[in-house]
């Protein structure tokens, strides 16, 4: 039986190294990608040591996330936020994920130290006398840990309840909002007779395979408890191969357990286990998109630069198309020959196969029955490679992400009459600021409801007109707007929903962050002085500072006493220093120093393109002759146009600089004990100690500002 497979469609399994290499949309007609990160799909995998299943799901075309508390950067093979997930906060920022709807599946295998079996294999030593093993911490009468245990064991036990606890509720929650999920351990740990694991949601299911049959060594016995049916995770070992054998073992040198080295998944595992996710999504609507170039691969394109290596986009796939065989009872062939045996035999000579997989399905009379399901590359002709390669356009001739609003102003600017740019810029002005007067009443009402100190920073700034304006041109970052409350400097950034996924999770509390204000206080001095060794980057430093007093960017200076009774005692400096940029001396404060940049947990990466958005952006301007308009707004290049004599083709520049960008923005007035900054002068003994009531350059307010300055970029009139 042979199914054809549309082409494009996502490989399950390449054997070629890296990144899968798949057709990406060819870029014939120069089609230009949206930078939208929206519509992929997104693996979260829990307790997910060197990573193998996220990258696994990743070169199937999908998004993962790994979390671990421990991240070896040698041996993670996909990308890992390092967390702890026995932390609450952390805990809760998984399970708000899961309510948004930001996870699509989730693998879970909790650490199984504590509920292993293997405590109880005696240990027989270098002379066969039997040692003592590490005493089991669980049995059957007692599988949330034994009552007397002590010290070190019981706290082990406690941490892992925990994991055990919250991996429950990842798996309820998953039931309830059906998202797929697989949660591995072995088979007879402890860990499933445990109270976490009873009453388990109806929807559940135990599928047991043999690792062996996965690239194990060994013969390990694994469940899988999951809410789905995945006929790729069934295999029970055949007995055709050797095992190596259980217990102690000599692993680098020193005598292990040999649980512990067959903790990790072997390769072939993880693809199995990748791919049963991806089925499930399929099934669920959600296919897996094949990896498109990175927005700031595509950014550099666009201004000219040839990337490297696996950077650069794949023009032509390795192969025309994909076909999937069922078969049984028959060996897969490598590659399709003259003499290949049936099922085979109709595919198209040399192709090669590219993954194979073993399924357990219910035969005619209900008996089970394993089935290999294998997919075929079929490559061109040489004839059909090249009549394909002549439709081709090189990438760095062909808009790369280039801002759909702006394409959109480029493209009308090149199209209308002079006058009718000019009316259209004026009509647009005027609504605005009609709109702006309609809001002003309204505007007056929000900023009753604002702090004094925001009030002030943000004055004669139209914050409700902004927001219009950010709705008109779909901007789609919903929080935004919390910036007229202040930026915040601590705790949790909410998201814009336009950066791709990262959970960078604070490494203190905000509550820690307090009880270290004492240490702090202690500390500034002598931090200060360390960074006044310069006289004159000390002295431009402090004038700066002056003149901040003066334009009232910050308040002050006070003393210690006096911040002390402001804030209850509780506050915290960071130390203010200078660096020379440019021949300029630049002041900036140090909020890492004294751990308040740690307090911040942070769910999304900043994608910044700089200089390469600028110039892509004027190129395609430029060579905006060539855009081609389709009906239904999609823009591409048409090269046999054409070049006509444009204004754009002497494109001039102008830099509009946002002057001092940060201090337009206010700092939430509750992180106020958090931003003081401190600065000595080498006169003096005391450090000049000053509130800061803008927004300054601090771990959380990059965040902000790229997000306002994207929207901006959006709302900006042409
Ligand atoms: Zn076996």
């Amino acid at each position: 039986m042979v199914e054809d497979f549309a082409e494009g469609r996502v490989c399950f399994d390449d054997n070629a190294e890296g990144p899968l290499h798949e057709e990406t949309s060819p870029i014939q007609v120069g089609e230009v990608k949206n930078s939208s990160t929206k519509g992929s799909v997104l693996l979260l995998d829990i307790f997910s040591g060197t990573a193998g299943v996220t990258a696994a799901f990743t070169q199937l075309g999908g998004e993962a996330l790994g979390l671990d508390h421990v991240v070896d950067k040698n041996r993670v093979k996909g990308p890992v936020s390092k967390v702890d997930l026995c932390k609450a906060q952390n805990q809760q920022i998984v399970m708000q994920w899961l309510d948004e709807g930001k996870v699509d599946a989730v693998m879970l295998a909790p650490p199984c130290g504590t509920s292993s079996r293997a405590r109880e294999i005696p240990i027989i030593g270098k002379n066969g006398q039997r040692r003592r093993a590490p005493q089991p911490l669980r049995n059957s009468k007692w599988p949330d840990g034994r009552p007397s245990l002590k010290g070190l064991d019981a706290m082990k036990v406690r941490l892992a309840n925990k994991l055990y606890s919250f991996t429950r509720r990842v798996i309820d929650r998953c039931c309830e909002l059906s998202i797929p999920f697989i949660c591995e351990h072995p088979q007879r740990s402890w860990m499933w007779e445990t109270s976490f694991f009873q009453s388990l949601p109806a929807i559940c299911r135990f599928q047991c395979i043999h690792s062996c049959m996965y690239g194990g060594r060994r013969l390990k016995k694994t469940a899988l408890l999951m809410n789905f049916t995945a006929r790729n995770l069934l295999l029970t070992c055949d007995n055709k191969h050797s095992h190596l054998p259980w217990g102690k073992t000599l692993h680098k040198g020193k005598s292990v357990f040999s649980t512990s080295t067959e903790a990790e998944y072997p390769w072939p595992l993880c693809k199995q286990l990748a791919s049963a996710f991806a089925l499930q999504l399929q099934q669920l609507n959600k296919p897996l998109q094949p990896a498109t170039t990175g927005m700031d691969v595509s950014q550099r394109m666009g201004a000219g630069v040839q990337p490297r290596g696996k950077l650069s986009p794949l023009l032509v796939a390795e192969f025309k198309c994909k076909v999937l065989v069922t078969s049984s009872g028959v060996a897969v062939p490598r590659e399709i020959a003259a003499d290949t045996h049936a099922p085979f035999q109709g595919i198209p000579l040399s192709s090669k196969c590219i993954s194979s997989r073993t399924e357990i399905v219910n035969g005619d009379n209900g008996e089970k029955k394993e089935v290999q399901i294998s997919e075929f590359g079929v490559y061109r002709t040489p004839e059909e490679f090249l009549a394909f390669a002549t439709t081709l356009i090189r990438p760095l001739d062909s808009p790369q992400a280039v801002d759909q609003s702006n394409l959109r102003a480029i493209v009308s600017i090149r199209d209308w009459e002079k006058s009718e740019v000019v009316s259209f810029r004026t009509d647009a002005l005027k609504h605005y600021l009609n709109l702006a007067r309609s809001l002003s009443v309204e505007e007056q009402n929000f900023r009753a409801g604002l702090d004094d100190q925001v009030n002030e920073v943000l004055g004669g700034k139209r914050l409700l007109l902004f927001k219009q304006m950010c709705i008109d041109a779909k901007v789609g970052d919903e929080s935004l707007f919390e910036l007229t409350q202040g930026f915040r400097l601590t705790g949790t950034m909410n998201d814009s929903g336009k950066f791709p996924r990262k959970l960078k999770p604070a490494g203190i509390t905000i509550d820690q962050l307090r009880k270290s204000s004492e240490w702090a206080k202690k500390m500034i001095h002598s931090s200060c002085r360390k960074v006044s060794a310069d006289a004159e980057v000390a002295e431009a430093v402090y004038q700066e500072t002056q003149q901040q007093l003066q334009d009232g960017w910050v308040k002050g200076p006070f003393s210690g006493q006096q911040l002390d009774s402001k804030f209850s005692g509780c506050w915290i400096p960071s130390k203010r220093f200078g660096v020379r940029q440019g021949g300029k001396i630049r002041a900036v404060d140090d909020f890492s120093e004294f751990l308040i940049n740690m307090s911040v947990t942070s769910t999304e990466k900043l994608a910044l393109y700089g200089i390469d958005e600028v110039v892509n952006t004027a190129r395609a301007f430029m060579c905006s002759s060539f855009l081609h308009v389709s009906s239904d707004g999609s823009y591409a290049v048409d090269w046999n146009k054409d070049p006509s004599n444009g204004p754009w083709l002497s494109l001039k520049c102008r830099a509009l600089d946002l002057k001092a960008a940060y201090k337009q923005l206010a700092r939430h007035p509750c992180d106020a004990w958090a931003s003081i900054l401190a600065k000595v002068w080498w006169s003096t003994t005391n450090p000049l100690l000053c509130l800061l009531v803008r927004c300054w350059l601090s771990c959380a307010s990059t965040g902000w500002l790229e997000r306002f300055a994207s929207s901006w970029q959006s709302c900006s009139l042409w």
